[in-house]
């Protein structure tokens, strides 16, 4: 079994009590690795290291930290398969698409790197003779990512190649979930060479590790992706100090067919989605509103499409799907399921995998007969299960995917230009697809609407949550010889 150790100031150590934790693989329910439980103390320790280094850290030209950005990329491709190989054991993605994780983390920090000649002020034109009014854009201070464990590897890249570009420093808090591939990514910093306390790693508790990083003075913003409860709390610990808060919550997809829809593209776009990562996305369809004219040809080659996916052991290369992260998923979902059909929900395929005897398995599940008021209409599900519901025009179609808390990613299929502008223009999510699956991308701008979050990741927009503005008013005398 394999023991892992906190990273705090350019050292592998334990934490001050000492206390770990099992780390389970969730296909096998196998314990896998021993973590620190680091207490406030460590936590603090990890803030003050990121906090004393930050300041040279800023004053170092931004092309040069994009080196470190790029030799940590570089160390990424070299470790490329036993990266996967560890986020598939911890979190049971299926390997093909953990090596995708691992591909495009890579690619996202060097993208980040490639910021650094582009970070730019302004100058802006004063009411008064002889003044120039210069915005600087400068580094927030120390940022702390607080991450999930669905895509435990990527996240820790969406946080901290921005956060570091900009002349910022990190601490990150892993999931207790998935920890392991970011102990495997604290290595490799170590051996870019980044200098110590520029990137910090604490593993533990929530409620412990978490809420120090969201209430100690020494942080300048949170940035957190996770469910909506826990981005509530994180905002209410920061709120003591005024701390800038980033967050990307949840979501409640919607994806519309109209009746002029590619019926195989929408069907295999709308399955893929929900079976990716075993449902566990944020921005994968998670109920689907078709037109009546052709719901029924549309359920029918989505039951083909759900009965065709292979769900099992995550390492096997004929998988196409793993189990869900853990038991207290497992009954949620299943839950949901059941609350459901007891609402008058009709399961067409799917339901729990009781003949496995190991792992958090659930079947790929297709609801019919859902309506608009049911809990899984609106719950974020966080399973490959697919409700379905039919609508009989457009505007029923937008009022129905508007009904909802969450206002992450939707999409649309359709081939007339008028609906999909209505669509863009009408739809309150941050995201819109049309005519493809729900997969943002890094130059994009991904930022949920209501309770799916504030703030927002990838692409220029995302870079500009870590800096602040300095507005420096400079006025000079003209008649100097
Ligand atoms: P979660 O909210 O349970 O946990 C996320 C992190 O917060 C963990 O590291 C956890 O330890 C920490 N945490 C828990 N309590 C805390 C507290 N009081 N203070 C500070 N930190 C605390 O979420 P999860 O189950 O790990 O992830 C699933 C959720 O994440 C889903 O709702 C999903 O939609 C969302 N998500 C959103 C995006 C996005 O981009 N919007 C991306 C991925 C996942």
């Amino acid at each position: 079994m394999r023991r892992y150790h906190l990273f705090i100031n350019g050292k592998f150590v334990d934490s001050v009590s000492g206390e770990t934790f099992n780390v389970i693989n969730p296909a096998t329910e196998e314990v896998i690795s021993e973590v620190p439980e680091a207490t406030v103390e460590d936590t603090r320790k990890a803030v003050d290291a990121a906090y004393e280094s930050q300041k040279k850290w800023a004053r170092l030209p931004a092309i040069e930290r994009a080196k470190y950005l790029r030799r940590i990329a570089d160390g990424i491709r070299k470790n490329a398969d036993m990266l996967a190989t560890t986020i598939v054991e911890e979190q049971g993605k299926i390997r093909s698409l953990a090596r995708v994780e691992v591909d495009f983390t890579a690619d996202y920090i060097d993208y980040m790197a490639e910021w650094a000649r582009r970070i730019e002020g302004e100058i802006i034109q004063s009411d008064r003779p002889n003044e120039n009014i210069l915005l600087y854009k400068m580094p927030i201070g120390v940022i702390a990512g607080i991450l999930p464990w669905n895509f435990p590897f990527f996240l820790i890249a969406r946080k901290m190649a921005p956060a570091l570009i900009t002349g910022n420093t990190i601490v990150v808090k892993p999931s207790s979930d998935t920890p392991n591939n970011a102990f495997e990514f604290a290595k490799i910093v170590a051996e870019s060479g980044l200098p110590e306390g520029i990137f910090n790693l604490v593993s533990g508790k929530g409620s412990v590790v978490g809420n120090e990083l969201a209430s100690n003075p020494k942080v300048g913003m949170v940035s957190f992706t996770g469910s909506v409860e826990t981005g509530s709390r994180i905002m209410e610990a920061a709120s003591k100090n005024i701390t800038k808060v980033s967050l990307e919550l949840g979501g409640k997809a919607p994806a519309i067919v109209m009746d002029d829809a590619d019926i195989d593209l929408a069907v295999k776009a709308i399955k893929d989605s929900r079976v990716i990562n075993t449902g566990q996305v944020c921005n994968c369809a998670e109920r689907v509103y078709v037109h009546d004219r052709i719901a029924d040809e549309f359920i029918e080659k989505m039951i083909d499409a759900m009965k065709e996916t292979r769900y099992g052991d995550p390492m096997k290369e004929d998988v196409d799907m793993g189990p869900l992260i853990n038991s207290k998923a497992l009954e949620s979902v299943d839950g949901m399921v059941k609350r459901a059909i007891g609402e008058g929900a009709k399961m067409v395929i799917g339901g729990s995998a009781e003949e496995r005897k190991k792992g958090f398995f659930y079947k790929p599940t297709v609801l019919v007969d859902c309506r608009q008021e049911m809990e899984i209409v609106h719950k974020e599900i966080f399973g490959p299960v697919l409700p379905i519901l039919r609508f009989k025009d457009l505007d029923e179609a937008i009022e129905y995917a508007n009904d909802c808390e969450y206002g992450l990613t939707s999409s649309i299929y359709t081939q007339n230009l008028d609906v999909v502008m209505r669509a863009a223009n009408e739809i309150k999510f941050g995201e819109t697809y049309v005519n493809r699956e729900n997969f943002e991308a890094m130059q994009g701008f991904h930022a949920g609407w209501r309770k799916s979050g504030i703030g927002g990741d990838d692409g220029k927009h995302g870079l500009e949550e870590f800096v602040k503005t300095h507005v420096v008013y400079i006025q000079y005398d003209q008649e100097k010889k």
